[in-house]
């Protein structure tokens, strides 16, 4: 089993049924989910997005300033950050939230070092506003985090059970990979996450597990090897 893990969480997902934000429900099962494994002794780093809220190249399409977009939408993940930090400290689970740019007192400013004192105690370390810059996403934050907190493998919690030759939600023919190679991805062109993120775990060596997050008890299957979603790996 892992000993310590990233787990990437979109915030689109956070909306559950909602058109807009965050759905207390789905909040709510995400923190069980991740309390379950956090119990086995799993140290759990946690990046999640902000597409529920704000999305910078959204913005920038409506006219706003670029980078002022992607601020915002680091700022979006925070908000989410301090969601899920409440929904698991209400259920018993300490979480600490550790910001990419200094905003104490809302998170402590992010390190390596601080991540990992916080995993090491059997806290949630939820790293909150993405890699700190503009023109990159949550999954790049994502790859960039684990790769620096020396996680195991990086788990990209989505609503799809794994990686599609085509999108399932279109092409009913679309067959699921158990695994594949960074290389595939590339070749195949494969939508699984923006190329940054993929080469970032790919030059680093940070396999990717891709699985459904929305069903619940996934991530405990993950975490025992049950062979649901798709592992990407260096091959
Ligand atoms: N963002 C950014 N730098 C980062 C991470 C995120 O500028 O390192 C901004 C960017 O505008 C992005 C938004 O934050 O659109 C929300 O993140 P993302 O779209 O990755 O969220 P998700 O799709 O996972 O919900």
């Amino acid at each position: 089993m892992y000993k310590r893990i990233l787990l990437k969480l979109s915030g689109e997902s956070l909306m559950g049924s909602k058109q807009y934000g965050i759905d207390e429900v789905r909040l709510a099962e995400y923190a069980q989910q991740i309390k379950e494994v956090a119990e086995l002794g799993v140290q759990i780093g946690i990046v999640i997005g902000g597409g529920n809220i704000f999305r910078g190249l959204t913005g920038a399409g409506k006219g706003f300033d670029r980078v002022k977009g992607d601020q915002m939408g680091m700022l979006a993940t925070t908000i989410n950050a301090l969601a899920l930090s409440s929904a698991l400290t209400s259920i018993g689970q300490k979480a600490r939230v550790l910001t990419a740019v200094n905003m104490f007192p809302i998170g402590e400013q992010y390190s390596k070092w601080k991540a990992i004192e916080v995993m090491e105690k059997g806290e949630i370390a939820i790293l909150a506003g993405g890699t700190g810059c503009p023109y990159f996403t949550t999954d790049t934050g994502s790859a960039l985090r684990g790769i620096e907190i020396e996680a195991d493998v990086m788990l990209k919690g989505t609503r799809v059970d794994g990686i599609y030759t085509a999108d399932p939600e279109k092409d009913p023919t679309a067959t699921k990979f158990d695994k594949i190679t960074y290389d595939e991805i590339y070749h195949k062109g494969l939508k699984v996450m923006d190329l940054t993120a993929t080469t970032l775990c790919r030059d680093n060596k940070l396999p990717i597990i891709v699985f459904n997050m929305d069903k619940n008890g996934n991530l405990l299957k993950v975490m025992k090897g049950d062979g649901i979603g798709t592992l990407v790996y260096e091959g």
